[in-house]
């Protein structure tokens, strides 16, 4: 049992190294200015419209400048990603997860910050009134808890 567990985790581990090497290559490509032409077939777009088979799953922030599929340079059926102000683990992200490991077994979990997010910026300001007040004071919740429990 130990020996099948042991190869099913290396198993994994490459899979996820493959991933996120094609990401990584593509943004290489992205940065370089030489993104990979994507156009579609009308069969191409009736066969993702049936299946899906993404090899991420990406929590992304919502600025329009840090599209998951733009940055990487995927098409459409790479990634399933949920995109959160300030990237950060809300329960619709939470949500995205569970469906992308447990229904398309996605071997790489992904992050994704960047400088400049505005919604990070307005942490330290707390709640604000609006429509994010509740995930606002939960991620500062959060991050106080992990300063006073540094691991
Ligand atoms: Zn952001």
């Amino acid at each position: 049992m130990y020996a099948y567990n042991k190869d099913r985790k290396h198993a994994v581990t490459e899979q996820a190294t493959i991933s996120l090497n094609r990401l990584l290559l593509g943004h290489q490509r992205f940065i370089s200015g030489r993104p990979e032409k994507k156009t579609y077939s009308i069969s191409e777009l009736e066969s993702l419209s049936e299946k899906q088979a993404p090899i991420a799953g990406i929590v992304c922030c919502s600025d329009s400048r840090v599209g998951p599929e733009i940055i990487f340079d995927q098409p459409l059926g790479t990634n399933f990603s949920s995109r959160v102000p300030g990237n950060v683990a809300s329960d619709s992200a939470k949500w995205m997860l569970d469906i992308a490991i447990n229904e398309f077994h996605v071997p790489l979990v992904m992050v994704v910050g960047h400088t400049g997010c505005l919604a990070v910026g307005q942490l330290p300001d707390g709640d604000r009134g609006g429509a994010g007040g509740a995930l606002i004071r939960s991620t500062q919740s959060d991050l106080s808890s992990q300063e006073l429990n540094p691991s």
